[in-house]
């Protein structure tokens, strides 16, 4: 059966969204967080891993974002085949839920509207919305706003088949040495692996948005996002950059089939807020 929402409940939601997830840390976040603090070996790390939970908790009380970079609107939007919108166009409602959200909700209007003029659209429009077709009755919005100072490091690499496994990893590894203290660690990875260019590059935003500490259900997935936050970890780097043992709080790795010449791989680095929200409509 066909149901119908009104795209007024889907602008209600996205703005309530864009305030909550910038001046909140997610709950599996928090957690990781909590953890490397109590984990770390380095006096300095432990010390600047304190400082940021102590950045949290004061944005959270006194309603201040959580960075000052409050990011790029970013939008998965699985949309049920029987749903119905009514109102206006899915694209403009969530465009003017996010107006809604960063006007009203006093955040940083990062976006401007052309990549080299380079105006300022002052409402942190237009957002990045990507949509897929589900099955089902219901609208799942993930909303997660991108911070530049780590997205400006993440990157592409098109490897070949013989490339393998190792490559793979190396193209990891390469990415997170490369980033280093600019993408404002401890970091969660993102990676795709598989697709062509710019699936590849889709599978890493997403990744990003699977709640660290889950794994992967494909058993070499999971053993290579262990064995890559390991040795991320052992290279030093350590929170805000000044040296630990806490480079990174999770790899999160996703895959999808490819074609035979080829072996994408795409590595999208987060910060330690790594903003991500999810709700049902
Ligand atoms: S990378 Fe993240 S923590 Fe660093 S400035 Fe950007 S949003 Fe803030």
């Amino acid at each position: 059966m066909i149901r119908t929402i009104n795209t007024k409940e889907i602008t209600k939601n996205v703005k309530e969204m864009c305030i909550e997830a910038n001046h909140y840390l997610s709950p599996d976040m928090d957690a990781a967080m909590k953890k490397a603090t109590a984990e770390e070996k380095s006096e300095l790390g432990k010390k600047i891993l304190n400082q940021l939970q102590e950045n949290l908790k004061i944005a959270g009380e006194e309603m201040i974002p959580i960075c000052q970079d409050t990011g790029m609107a970013v939008f998965f939007v699985e949309i049920g085949q029987d749903v119905h919108f009514e109102g206006d166009l899915i694209e403009d409602a969530i465009n003017e839920g996010v107006r809604q959200g960063y006007v009203e909700g006093y955040l940083r209007k990062s976006v401007v509207a052309d990549p080299i003029l380079r105006e300022n659209t002052k409402d942190n429009t237009p957002a990045v919305i990507h949509y897929s077709i589900v099955a089902g009755d219901k609208v799942k919005i993930t909303f997660a706003p991108k911070g530049f100072g780590s997205e400006n490091m993440s990157r592409v690499f098109m490897l070949k088949p013989a490339d393998g496994i190792e490559g793979v990893k190396n193209a990891i590894l390469t990415a997170v040495k490369d980033a280093g203290p600019n993408a404002c660690p401890p970091m969660v990875v993102g990676v795709g692996v598989g697709g062509t260019f710019e699936k590849c590059a889709l599978l890493a935003k997403k990744a990003l948005t699977r709640p660290v500490g889950e794994h992967s259900s494909i058993e070499y997935v999971a053993d290579m996002e262990k064995e890559m936050l390991e040795k991320i970890n052992q290279l030093g780097i350590g929170p805000g950059g000044l040296g630990g043992t806490t480079t990174a709080l999770a790899v999160n790795i996703n895959t999808y089939p490819t074609h035979i010449a080829g072996l994408p791989v795409a590595i999208n680095i987060c910060c330690h807020v790594n903003r991500h929200i999810v709700r049902v409509v």
